[in-house]
């Protein structure tokens, strides 16, 4: 058991239950909610009440928000959203991808001072906390910036002992670049999760990971250029292969993002990909795994154990 920050105040790991360890309310940049609410379209407030009341009765009952700053993080957003529908939602502090001219120059202790107040004071004022921290590297790999962050979350998390999340680049294998400078900065890897593990389905690369301690969020669901059931069948070669307890399968969903007037996927497509939002996997990926074999307490395992170990300290 351990107390953790959820958006409505501290949370016992005893009541995480089911819970989605890598999803958004809201996919846009900083202050986009706030100031150009139209261009993610009307309604706000309550599409994400109702997206979250229907992962509440599906049996959703914790979700993890890893919508960072720039990313457009609004935290009294995600409180109200929580005390509406019910579910329990963990916000995090750090930096997804987006640089802006103020990197230069700053360094990993301004950075990780920041995440601190986050974690310790609250965000925006609020005095709601932070219950993760979160750095981002992609296929271009650990750049200057991003390395600042990384270490800047390694020491904030040193201070704090709230988990990390790393938004991460599998098919470049770029955890190989991130994990050793979390260890050169003294973190236990079992306190990192390497996020988006399932873009790949090199198992070899993935139980190199594994081995190095941390969990692997599995949390591209139905995700795009792998297919869904080859993410499904990535994941039964990992728990075969002993690993059952430190795979967190989530969705990366999101409710709200920018109505691009010519967007990459349309809708309509994106509706037929996955009807179910918070619940898909739920509804496709644990029948998947049931038939592939996988005992029904091995599969109800994986968002509810994995998720409150995860937060307890691995
Ligand atoms: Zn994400």
């Amino acid at each position: 058991m351990a107390i953790i920050n959820s958006v409505l105040g501290p949370l016992d790991t005893a009541d995480l239950g089911f819970t989605l360890m890598h999803e958004h309310l809201i996919v846009a940049a900083a202050g986009v909610y706030r100031d150009y609410p139209e261009l993610l379209g009307s309604n706000l407030i309550d599409r994400v009440v109702d997206e979250l009341k229907k992962a509440k009765e599906g049996g959703i009952d914790t979700i993890v928000d890893l919508t960072t700053l720039d990313l457009g993080r609004d935290i009294e957003l995600m409180a109200e959203a929580s005390r509406r529908s019910g579910v329990n939602i963990i916000a995090c502090s750090g930096w997804w991808l987006d640089v802006p001219r103020f990197f230069e120059g700053v360094s990993a202790d301004q950075m990780a001072e920041v995440f601190i107040r986050e974690v310790e004071e609250g965000i925006s004022g609020t005095g709601i906390k932070a219950g993760l921290l979160k750095s981002a590297s992609d296929m271009t790999g650990v750049t200057p910036e991003a390395e600042i962050i990384l270490r800047g979350v390694a020491r904030a998390h040193l201070k704090t002992n709230v988990p990390i999340a790393l938004h991460s680049y599998s098919p470049g294998q770029v955890g190989r670049m991130q994990l050793p400078i979390l260890n050169e900065e003294g973190v236990d890897l079992k306190r990192v999760k390497m996020d988006h593990s399932n873009d790949t389905t090199d198992v070899e690369y993935l139980t190199w990971l594994l081995d190095q301690g941390c969990f692997l969020g599995l949390d591209r669901y139905p995700g795009w250029n792998v297919s869904p059931l080859a993410r499904t069948q990535t994941m039964k070669a990992l728990i075969d292969a002993g690993y059952t307890d430190r795979l967190c399968p989530s969705h990366d969903g999101t409710v709200l993002r920018v109505m691009a007037a010519n967007p990459l996927i349309s809708e309509e497509e994106r509706l037929k990909a996955n009807p179910y939002g918070f619940l898909y996997i739920k509804k496709v990926v644990f029948p998947q795994l049931r038939e592939m074999g996988v005992s029904e307490e091995t599969v109800n395992s994986l968002c509810v154990d994995n998720p409150r170990n995860f937060f307890e300290g691995g």
